[in-house]
């Protein structure tokens, strides 16, 4: 509810809009009407919604209103294309997002499947900040603020349709934030985009740094949505250094809901591996990450460890450097007939890479302590 009194309906899912103009005296049919304007022709006034006829449309405006995010800033890589925007919330908090332009995604372009050369991927926040606090990732030195609404999250991609001519065709949530601790409205956020923006579901990826509750939830719920995990190690001791997040669930409670989750859905799993110089790259973590990823059907995706240096923290904060082996790491892991593929550096120039996403503090208000991270 607005403070005016009005429901904010950006964001509300078809049943939910139903439901509202159920509730506004209006049958269901025009909720569905409703859904059709705001996700697929993207409207942002009722004014223009010709269908619904001129009593319709007042009452509408009397009860409701359609309140998105705005976009502040657009960065523009020359080098490969990468678009970062920059958008402020209704309470004065920014987000980013990223669009990918095809073919930059990989690094080894000869293992590119034929869809990647016709792919335009839109990077999402789901949290302003982050509570996780990865040690190598830019947005968790700006602390946690909040998280997004179901409609901040699915107007980043209703407001790169209006820029651009070409639409995204693959969504990742792997902006700021931790999906997994955004759970319903990252969910429903995927579930509107499908039915609204016609992105289907398969052609999302949620990414998580490692809740096993919520892994187990999206098996139980058999969501469609691909699942990434963030592994970076799988020696306890090492992603316990990498990701304080290991403490509290540990890599045996990991791959136990991975498991169930690949049970459950028959789906394969993406991990997430940066190779630290001397910290994940060695024999012994080769070993482990082999024998890990062969429990059930997956894909390693190789990152490039993107300089978190803009963000102001000290050299000596970061103790972690690329390793010079990624070559040899992932000519290792296909020779044991793992699914290696090495992500391209995509936006580092803009600093708008993976990991690199966080809105300066100066800019923002004071972060919060999350409960649950
Ligand atoms: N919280 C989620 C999604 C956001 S991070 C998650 O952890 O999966 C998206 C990806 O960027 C993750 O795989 C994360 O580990 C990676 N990443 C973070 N910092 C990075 C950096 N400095 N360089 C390269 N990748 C980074």
């Amino acid at each position: 509810m607005d403070s005016n009194g009005k429901t904010n309906i950006l964001g509300l899912t078809r049943e939910q809009l139903e439901d509202f103009a159920e509730a506004i005296g209006e049958s269901r049919y025009r909720g569905r009407q409703l859904f059709e304007w705001l996700y697929t022709r993207r409207a942002t006034s009722f004014d223009g919604m010709t269908n619904l006829g001129k009593s319709t449309r007042s009452q509408l405006s009397r009860s409701a209103v359609i309140r998105g995010i705005n976009l502040v800033q657009q960065s523009f890589s020359r080098r490969d294309g990468t678009t970062k925007l920059l958008f402020e919330l209704a309470d004065g908090l920014k987000i980013e997002s990223v669009l990918i332009p095809p073919a930059t995604s990989f690094r080894d372009t000869g293992r590119q499947q034929d869809d990647e050369q016709s792919r335009l991927t839109l990077c999402v926040s789901t949290q302003v900040g982050c509570p996780l606090d990865c040690k190598f990732c830019a947005t968790g030195t700006m602390g946690f603020f909040r998280n997004l609404t179901t409609g901040e999250i699915v107007d980043q991609v209703l407001q790169v349709k209006r820029l651009t001519a070409k639409s995204p065709t693959n969504i990742v949530f792997m902006g700021m934030g931790e999906p997994m601790l955004n759970y319903d409205n990252v969910m429903n956020a995927a579930g509107i985009m499908a039915t609204g923006t016609g992105i289907a579901l398969k052609r999302m990826t949620v990414s998580t740094a490692g809740r096993p509750d919520r892994i187990r939830q999206m098996g139980d719920e058999n969501r469609r949505v691909k699942l990434a995990v963030s592994l970076h190690s799988a020696v306890d001791a090492t992603r316990s250094t990498l990701m304080p997040i290991n403490r509290k669930f540990p890599l045996d409670q990991l791959l136990d809901a991975i498991e169930y989750y690949y049970a459950k859905t028959r789906r394969r799993v993406t991990y997430e591996y940066i190779f630290f110089d001397g910290v994940n790259d060695t024999e012994r973590e080769l070993k482990a990450l082999i024998k890990f990823a062969r429990h059930v059907p997956c894909k390693i995706n190789v990152i490039p460890y993107h300089s978190i240096a803009f963000t102001g923290k000290r050299t000596s904060d970061l103790p972690f450097t690329p390793s010079p082996r990624v070559e040899q790491c992932v000519r290792e892991l296909r020779a044991h007939h793992l699914t290696a593929m090495v992500r391209s550096n995509a936006g580092d120039d803009i600093d708008a890479a993976c990991g690199q996403l966080a809105v300066r503090l100066s800019r923002q208000p004071r972060p919060v302590v999350h409960p649950s991270s």
